[in-house]
C-alpha cells in the first residue's frame, strides 16, 4: 500500500486526497495556512470539472453549486452578440467546494501550518517532505498541489516561467435577490468591443452572485486597493445600468484584485515519486474557466493511478503515465487562454472574443 503526502489544501489537493483515503490508502495533506479558511470567490464547474466531483462521490447537484445552463454574451451598447446554452455546469463559492472535499475525511488528513520547505533527496526520489516549521514527512509518493506560484516545482529543478497577467481581475460576490433572480440559470458577460474591459455576472443561487471585472493592465492603470470603486465607476460608466448598478452597489473593500499569473506549464510533472498537479503543473489564465475543473481532473486520475499501485517502486512511472496522459491537453489549454487574452486587449473588428469567465 501506497503512503502519500500532498502538498497545498486547495481543490486539487483536497480532490487527490479525496480519491485516495476513500479508497483507504493513507495520505496526508500538508497545507501552509493556520486553518481551513473561506478565502476566495468562486468559480463555475464545468462538465468535466462535475464528473469528476462525482467521481470522487461529491455530487455538485446535491445542494454544492447553483445550475448555470446559458450564457448571454453582450456589447456594452446592450447588442447580443452570443446566446447558447451549457450543459452540466454549476456556479459554487470556493469554500464550498473544499468542505464538500473533505465532508467526511478523518480529521488529521489535513495538517494546517506547514509551509513546505524543501524535499529530502536520496538520489531521483524524494524520501520525505520538510516544513518550514521544522517538521518533516516520509512517504512513498509525493503530491506537489501548492497553487500557481509553487515551491515544490522549484524544489524540483523546474524554473518558473511565470510573468504578470496583463489582463487582471477584480472579482466580488454579494446578495442581491432581485438581480440574482433576474439571471435564473444564465451567465451574462457584457463586454467592450473596442476590447481589454468586460464585466461576468454569474447567479450562485440563494439570492447572490459573483461579479468579476477584466482589464487590460496596459491600457487601464492597475488601481491600488483603495482606488477599486473609482476605477470601477470611473471605466464602466459607458456599460448597461445593470453593470453600473451591480458594481456601485458592492463595498469595494470586500473586492478582490486579483493579479493573474502567465506561466508556461511546467517542463516536467515529475520528479521520481515527486509528481505536480493543478496550478502547480499548469496555471491557466481565467479565460479559458479551466483552472479548477482541470485541477480535478488531474485528482482523479493521480488517485486512480495511485489505489492500484502496490509497490513503491512502481510510482516514478506511474507519475510519468500521468504526464504522458495530461500534459498535451494541458499545454493546449495554456496556449488557448494566451489566444483568448490576446484577443480580448485586441479583438479583431469583425469578431469579439468570447472568453468565459474568472
Ligand atoms: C485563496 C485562494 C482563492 C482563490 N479564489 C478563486 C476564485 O475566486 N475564483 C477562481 O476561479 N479561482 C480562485 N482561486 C484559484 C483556483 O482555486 C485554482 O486556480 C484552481 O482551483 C486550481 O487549484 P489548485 O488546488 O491547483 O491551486 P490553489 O487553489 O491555488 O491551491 C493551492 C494550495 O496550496 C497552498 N500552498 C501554496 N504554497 C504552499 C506551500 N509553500 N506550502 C504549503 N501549502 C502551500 C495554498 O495555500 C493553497 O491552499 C483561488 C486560489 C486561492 C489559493
Amino acid at each position: 500500500m501506497i503512503h502519500a503526502a500532498v502538498i497545498g489544501a486547495g481543490a486539487c489537493g483536497l480532490a487527490l486526497a479525496r480519491g485516495l483515503w476513500r479508497q483507504g490508502l493513507p495520505v496526508r495533506v500538508f497545507e501552509r495556512v493556520a486553518a481551513p479558511s473561506s478565502n476566495g470567490h468562486g468559480f463555475l464547474l464545468l462538465a468535466n470539472g462535475c464528473e469528476s466531483l462525482r467521481r470522487l462521490g461529491c455530487d455538485p447537484a446535491d445542494n454544492l453549486g447553483h445550475p448555470i445552463t446559458s450564457v448571454r454574451i453582450v456589447c456594452c451598447s446592450g447588442d447580443v452578440h452570443a446566446d447558447y446554452p451549457i450543459d452540466g455546469a454549476v456556479a459554487l463559492m470556493r469554500h464550498r467546494l473544499l468542505e464538500a472535499l473533505l465532508r467526511g475525511a478523518p480529521p488529521e488528513l489535513v495538517q494546517y501550518n506547514h509551509q513546505f520547505e524543501t524535499f529530502e533527496w536520496a538520489g531521483q526520489k524524494a524520501r520525505a517532505v520538510r516544513f518550514q516549521n521544522g517538521h518533516s514527512h516520509e512517504a512513498d509518493a509525493f503530491i506537489a498541489a501548492d497553487g500557481v506560484r509553487s515551491s515544490c516545482r522549484l524544489a524540483m529543478g523546474c524554473a518558473s516561467t511565470a510573468q504578470p497577467g496583463r489582463v487582471k481581475e477584480i472579482v466580488a460576490h454579494m446578495q442581491h435577490p432581485l438581480l440574482a433572480a433576474e439571471l435564473g440559470h444564465r451567465f451574462l458577460k457584457v463586454l467592450d468591443p473596442s476590447g481589454g474591459l468586460a464585466v461576468g455576472l454569474v447567479p450562485l443561487g440563494d439570492n447572490r452572485l459573483i461579479w468579476f471585472v477584466q482589464f487590460d493592465s496596459e491600457r487601464f492603470a492597475t488601481p491600488r486597493r483603495a482606488e477599486v470603486g473609482a476605477f470601477l465607476e470611473a471605466h464602466f460608466r459607458h456599460f448597461p445600468a445593470v453593470v453600473r448598478h451591480v458594481l456601485g452597489a458592492t463595498d469595494p473593500s470586500r473586492a478582490h484584485l486579483w493579479h493573474t499569473v502567465d506561466a508556461d506549464a511546467s517542463s516536467r510533472w515529475s520528479r521520481g515519486n515527486v509528481a505536480l498537479a493543478g496550478d502547480a503543473a499548469h496555471p491557466l489564465l481565467p479565460f479559458t474557466s479551466q483552472g479548477v475543473n482541470t485541477a480535478l481532473e488531474d485528482a482523479v486520475l493521480l488517485s486512480r493511478l495511485l489505489k492500484d499501485c502496490r509497490d513503491p517502486g512502481e510510482v516514478p512511472e506511474l507519475f510519468a503515465a500521468y504526464e504522458r496522459e495530461r500534459q498535451p491537453a494541458l499545454l493546449h489549454c495554456v496556449e488557448a487562454g494566451r489566444q483568448m487574452a490576446r484577443s480580448f486587449v485586441q479583438p479583431a473588428p469583425s469578431r469579439l472574443p468570447l472568453p468565459l469567465m474568472a
